[in-house]
């Protein structure tokens, strides 16, 4: 298995003999495969296949994976295997043989495969498949990963695995070592420690890393996107990750479960057609947007008797942290009001005719509270409330904690003639965790989803703006009211000193 060794300068020589019109390239046609989807360790985990095994990679080409990523490691006697840990079976790889160390077969009875058997096998009939190379560190020394790098290249240009390679590490040294044997390369850092902005500068190609890490500095999301450098997290398993990185636009996202983001990317907005129009995900730190958001201030009751006052651009009681917006309705007096809380409202061009409109939200708890995610007129074209219509996406009260409520107001049905449209969906864990609540409202009708399962809709019944005064733009509001005449009806916890709401996102998008 040893190979003679050449000098950088005469490996890029040969790499471009080899060049980009190599016959693999000509004769396979690559059309990669347009979803985010790696293989992380190629798709071993719902077929309990081994990881890393030429089966793993083979079935995550049979699934149109975007990419199938794999682990190389140097044996003491140089040949380059395929395996995620640094020992085998126990031994070390870097300081055992081949032979000693292909003694034992993998759990499926495979050989521990050879770089070279692993990528053939990757080549083989694939058009659509990336085949992701990490080249691992070495235990024993930097320059030993360095000629691991040099030969993991050249082999790839022997078998004419150029144009299906991806080169990912964690060492920075070995990124830019490939990169410097193959400017072709796409290559992408591992460790999180980079900007996109510095990757850029060193001429690599894309960051890969712990979805955490993005989330901890959302700010490389835009840098990245703005730079042209490739974004892929690892190793996303769950769907709450999933769905943020796919609104997020990644180009890759490495998984140990490519068949569930398969089903996620079926399930997502745009995959039905919808193209998002306007979005703040609550990704800065401090006060929200002011290019989005504007204030309802005062405390007048709010038509209803309630407590609060709402305040303008305090972040005592609206502000944006750790990916999200925070509303906290305070006990505190305020003018004639025991309460101060926030009611947000969008501006500028946060006000849609007709579209889809989703906020990821976890409510208050406590009697007394009255949480709202609505949408009200904006030209109120039809004259005052409730003439011209409300969207009620989601409203809850903190003595039925159980249940989260949506409705329309109207002139013909409001709650004022006891005639509104309304629907109740019990949801035992509105103020546990984060829902999806989301209206689709299009000229016809709008429906209501919690979680994306449709639970009540209201259908224009064509008699005219009575009944259906849903053909204007309208604005989405985000508060929570104290006491009132639904959330007070039972009084208020004089216990309850703070209630807060978190919104993750809000999305609009529109066919
Ligand atoms: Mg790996």
């Amino acid at each position: 298995m040893k190979q003679i060794l050449l000098p950088a300068a005469m490996l890029m020589v040969l790499l471009s003999s080899f060049g980009l019109s190599a016959t693999a390239q000509k004769k396979s046609r690559i059309l990669f495969a347009k979803n985010p989807i790696v293989a992380h360790r190629g798709a071993f985990k719902k077929n309990q296949l081994p990881e890393n095994s030429i089966a793993s990679l083979r079935h995550a080409i049979q699934l149109k994976c975007t990419g199938s990523e794999f682990d190389i490691q140097m044996t003491s006697d140089d040949s380059l295997v395929i395996n995620h840990d640094p020992h085998y079976n126990k031994l070390m790889i870097e300081e055992t043989t081949y032979a000693e160390l292909i003694k034992t077969p993998l759990s499926n009875g495979e050989r521990l495969p050879t770089l070279r058997e692993y990528t053939l096998a990757g080549l083989k009939g694939n058009t659509t498949t990336r085949l992701v190379f990490e080249i691992k560190p070495s235990k024993i020394s930097k320059e030993r990963a360095q000629l691991v790098a040099e030969r993991v290249v050249r082999l790839v240009h022997q078998l004419g695995a150029a144009p299906m390679a991806v080169y990912i590490s964690f060492d920075y040294d070995v990124c830019k070592k490939v990169k410097a044997l193959d400017p072709q390369a796409h290559v992408q850092y591992l460790n999180g420690d980079k900007s996109p902005e510095e990757i850029k500068a060193d001429g690599l190609d894309g960051v890969d890393y712990h979805y955490s890490v993005f989330q901890k500095h959302p700010d490389w999301i835009a840098q990245a996107k703005k730079n042209h450098i490739a974004l892929n997290a690892w190793t996303v398993n769950t769907v709450t990750e999933m769905d943020w990185l796919l609104a997020n636009g990644f180009e890759f996202i490495t998984t140990n479960e490519p068949e569930l983001l398969a089903e996620r990317l079926q399930q997502t907005p745009p995959a039905k057609g919808w193209r998002l129009v306007w979005s703040d995900e609550f990704d800065g730190t401090g006060l929200p947007d002011d290019s989005k958001w504007n204030y309802d201030v005062g405390g007048n009751g709010w038509g209803n008797r309630e407590l609060q006052y709402y305040t303008r651009a305090d972040s005592n009681n609206a502000v944006v942290k750790n990916g999200k917006l925070i509303i906290t309705a305070r006990k505190e007096q305020r003018e004639q009001n025991s309460y101060t809380s926030a009611r947000l409202v969008t501006k500028g061009k946060g006000d849609w005719q007709y579209g889809r409109v989703e906020v990821s939200a976890k409510l208050p708890s406590g009697k007394g509270t009255w949480p709202a995610i609505w949408m009200l007129p904006t030209n109120g074209k039809y004259g005052g409330w409730p003439a011209s219509g409300e969207i009620d996406i989601m409203e809850h009260v903190g003595y039925n904690p159980d249940t989260v409520y949506s409705s329309v107001h109207t002139k013909t049905f409001n709650h004022v003639k006891g005639t509104q449209k309304t629907k109740g969906l019990l949801l035992g864990t509105a103020d546990a965790g984060f829902h999806l609540y989301a209206i689709e409202w299009t000229k016809n009708g709008i429906s209501f989803f919690v979680d994306d399962q449709p639970f009540f809709s209201f259908r224009n019944s064509g008699k005219g703006a009575a009944e259906w005064p849903f053909d204007q733009p309208f604005h989405l509001l985000l508060n929570i009211a104290m006491g009132g005449n639904w959330g007070g009806k039972y009084g208020v916890d004089e216990n309850l000193d703070t209630a807060i709401m978190e919104v993750e996102y809000v999305r609009v998008f529109q066919k």
